[in-house]
């Protein structure tokens, strides 16, 4: 893409890079002013003040950290592999095509993640230095998505991305949407609410309710499947089924329907 702004030149890699971080706080910042909706929400305004163990605060300054390392070294991955996207851009892909990338790129990303975030719950140290940073939040809301250790958001986020994008045989430009709709949908899983007409609910048996019962106490040794989709929760044992059922004082709760085993 040719687009000069003050010198700087907007390389698809970097619309790559920062487009996703833009949309991530766009996005979360819609579903801040629709958590008011009590009747939709999964927990209680009041449980996600009280049971969270950490504050709002160094939750976006956590978040601005992970997307900071990040950036930083994606710019250098792109840099040092000297990937230039002019060259790829001869020819506009087919939509079979695009889609083929795109379901490619999500498989590949599903299965990176899966296997990661497994193991980060397995593995005690792993857990208790990274990932349990993750899981301070036991009410995720929107912004919360991508709270993470800077090292989990490297190995899952980072590595992740840069092996679906290289299996996929995606364009940079077509990367820009792929990134973009993988960061949409995390922050999706984590909005806390279960809103009618959500788009991605109709497409998507990986959603806020399924990824809910990963955030709590007793549904943390299943559904660890993200972003996309629930597959590997299925084929390896660790799907929790569950249903929404409607809370005392109105809104919602997704509910296990199978016995939740301890450890
Ligand atoms: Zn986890
Ligand atoms: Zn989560």
């Amino acid at each position: 893409m040719e687009m000069m702004n003050g010198g700087l030149k907007l390389s698809d890699e970097l619309l790559g890079t920062f487009v996703p971080i833009i949309l991530y706080w766009i996005y979360s910042g819609i579903y801040v002013l629709l958590g008011s909706l009590e009747n939709y929400r999964l927990h209680t305004k009041k449980d996600e003040d009280e049971k969270n163990l950490v504050p709002k605060k160094d939750v976006v300054k956590g978040v601005l950290l992970q997307q900071a390392v990040q950036a930083v070294v994606a710019t250098i991955l792109f840099a040092v592999t000297g990937s230039d996207s002019e060259s790829t851009q001869a020819h506009q892909a087919s939509v079979f095509v695009l889609a083929r990338q795109f379901l490619v790129a999500m498989m590949v990303l599903d299965t990176w993640q899966y296997f990661m975030h497994r193991y980060m719950h397995h593995n005690k140290f792993l857990y208790r230095h990274i990932h349990s940073q993750h899981h301070r939040l036991i009410v995720p809301y929107a912004f919360g998505a991508l709270y993470n250790h800077p090292l989990e958001g490297l190995l899952l986020d980072t590595i992740g991305g840069a092996l679906s994008f290289l299996a996929s045989g995606m364009s940079p430009r077509t990367s820009i949407f792929f990134f973009s709709f993988a960061t949409l949908k995390t922050v999706d899983d984590h909005c806390g609410l279960w809103l009618p007409g959500n788009l991605f609910h109709l497409f998507f048996r990986n959603n806020s309710a399924y990824h809910d019962i990963h955030h709590q106490l007793y549904g943390n040794k299943y559904n660890f499947s993200q972003p996309f989709f629930v597959m590997w929760d299925r084929i390896l044992g660790t799907y929790m089924p569950y249903s929404l059922e409607k809370r005392s004082k109105g809104g919602l709760e997704a509910r296990p329907t199978k016995e939740c085993k301890e450890n």
